[in-house]
């Protein structure tokens, strides 16, 4: 499918959770965030109904993400669900990786392909700053069960302030150079504010090339991150949603107050 500005859209990415059990700094104030209330939250046939009819329209390439998408309640079903829609040509999620050695095996034997991991410092003690709530050694753990388990390429999201010469992302670079992993820089961004920039070592941020639509865990059709613009799959059907989300999508992104990333997923 394509948009008013003829660009090929064949992303989806959908938030599963707004819950998380990290607090990082840049995410989520500490005391945490109210949360959208359960019969809110979008069914697993929800989403996979929407997500048939997306992929259907033209989406190969799906992405799972929250919140922390490995607290939602099982997490593994839905992957089996949305692994067995014909036309998924690559199943990922973001997450921290906090739970992976629990559910690394079960995510790849339910047809997950790869992961994406959240990974700002390699010192404990900095980690842990970011984090709030997050151990470096749990995460690490978890980084070993998706390898071990062949959720590959593993790619890891490093958040950056100023650049990726920064010590932290200097340390997750080497790391990941160690390992034979990919690493994409993001800078830490503000939605409210509109100061969002490309990613370093990813395709997000570059509106021309833009692909993506997301999906809330409340059912909301965002076309895209950095607009408030959004389409309701319950009140208005998954159909009209998707044609509205396309017909609209911005040409680039301005700001979005009603957005962040806890509930957009990135
Ligand atoms: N909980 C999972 C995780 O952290 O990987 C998935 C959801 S998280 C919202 C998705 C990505 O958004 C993470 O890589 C995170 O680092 C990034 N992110 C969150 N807040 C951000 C911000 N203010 N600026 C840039 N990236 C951000
Ligand atoms: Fe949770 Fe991910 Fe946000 Fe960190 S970035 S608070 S792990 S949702």
């Amino acid at each position: 499918m394509y948009d008013s500005f003829n660009r090929k859209i064949n992303y989806l990415r959908i938030s599963v959770t707004d819950r998380c059990n990290f607090r990082c700094t840049y995410c989520m104030p500490e005391e945490g965030v109210p949360l959208m209330s359960h019969h809110d939250i979008l069914s697993f046939d929800e989403i996979v109904e929407l997500t048939r009819l997306a992929v259907s329209k033209g989406i190969d390439k799906v992405r799972i993400t929250g919140g922390e998408p490995l607290v939602r309640k099982g997490i593994v079903s839905l992957v089996k669900m949305l692994a067995d829609i014909d036309g998924i040509k690559d199943l990922s999620m973001t997450t921290n990786g906090a739970l992976l050695p629990k559910f690394a095996y079960d995510l790849k034997n339910a047809g997950l392909n790869r992961v994406n991991i959240s990974l700002d410092a390699m010192d404990s003690q900095r980690f842990s700053e970011i984090t709030r709530s997050g151990n470096l050694d749990e995460v690490l753990k978890g980084i070993d069960s998706a390898d071990e388990a062949g959720l590959l390429p593993i790619k890891l999201n490093c958040v950056i302030k100023e650049n990726s010469l920064e010590k932290d992302a200097l340390a997750v670079k080497a790391f990941a150079e160690k390992r034979g992993f990919q690493v994409r820089f993001i800078h830490e961004m503000s939605l409210a504010d509109g100061s969002f920039s490309v990613v370093e070592g990813g395709e997000g941020g570059h509106c021309g090339i833009c692909n993506r639509l997301r999906l809330s865990a409340d059912g909301q059709l965002f076309p895209c991150l950095f607009s408030d613009i959004g389409y309701s799959i319950r009140e208005l059907g998954g159909e009209e949603a998707l044609n509205l989300a396309l017909k609209n999508k911005p040409k680039s992104g301005t700001t979005s107050v009603g957005h962040e990333f806890y509930n957009i997923g990135g």
